[in-house]
C-alpha cells in the first residue's frame, strides 16, 4: 500500500533534520499560527529542541493529513540570539527547550540491566563480547559461581540453627 503524502513529507523532514544536525544542531517547530491550528499543535509553536531530541520522534510535522506545521533548522548563532531573547521572557514563553534527552537515561538503564545480569546469569551479560568471553564466563560460573553460592547458602543456613 502506498504511504499517504503527509507520511512521506514527515519522513523527509526527519531525514533532513538528521542529515544536517552537525550544521543545524537545533530545530524549531512552527505552526501556521491561524484559527485552524489545533491547540495541541499551537502549544508547540516556535518551540526549539535539539535536532537529535526524542521530541522529534513523536512530533515531527506534518503530524497527520490535516497538519500544516513545519520545521525550521537552526544553527548555533540562531540559538545564541534566541537564548538572549528568551532570558527576558517568563519560562513558559521561552522557546529553546533544554530538556535532558531520553537517550541518556536509556543508556544508564541498559547498563543497570547489564550489571544485574552479571549477578543473575553472567554469560548472558557478556553475550555481545564474543564467544571466548561467553565460554570463559560460563565455565567460571559453573565451576566457581554455583559452588560458591551453594557453599554460601550452606554456611549461612547452618549458622541459623
Ligand atoms: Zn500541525
Amino acid at each position: 500500500m502506498k504511504k499517504p503524502e503527509w507520511k512521506l513529507l514527515q519522513a523527509k523532514n526527519a531525514q533532513s533534520l538528521k542529515e544536517h544536525a552537525d550544521v543545524f544542531p537545533y530545530c524549531q517547530y512552527i505552526t501556521m499560527d491561524d484559527d485552524a491550528v489545533r491547540s495541541s499543535h499551537a502549544t508547540l509553536d516556535k518551540k526549539v529542541f535539539p535536532a537529535n531530541h526524542p521530541f522529534w520522534i513523536d512530533h515531527m510535522p506534518p503530524q497527520d493529513g490535516d497538519c500544516r506545521c513545519q520545521i525550521i533548522p537552526l544553527d548555533k548563532d540562531d540559538i545564541a540570539a534566541m537564548r538572549r531573547e528568551d532570558a527576558k521572557l517568563p519560562p513558559e514563553a521561552r522557546r529553546v527547550q533544554m530538556l535532558a534527552t531520553r537517550r541518556g537515561k536509556k543508556i544508564s538503564k541498559v547498563l543497570l540491566l547489564r550489571l544485574v545480569l552479571c549477578v543473575v546469569f553472567p554469560p548472558l551479560a557478556v553475550l555481545d563480547k564474543g564467544l571466548p568471553a561467553i565460554l570463559i564466563t560460563a565455565l567460571l560460573m559453573f565451576f566457581y559461581w554455583i559452588p560458591g553460592v551453594v557453599a554460601a547458602f550452606y554456611f549461612v543456613l547452618r549458622g541459623k540453627r
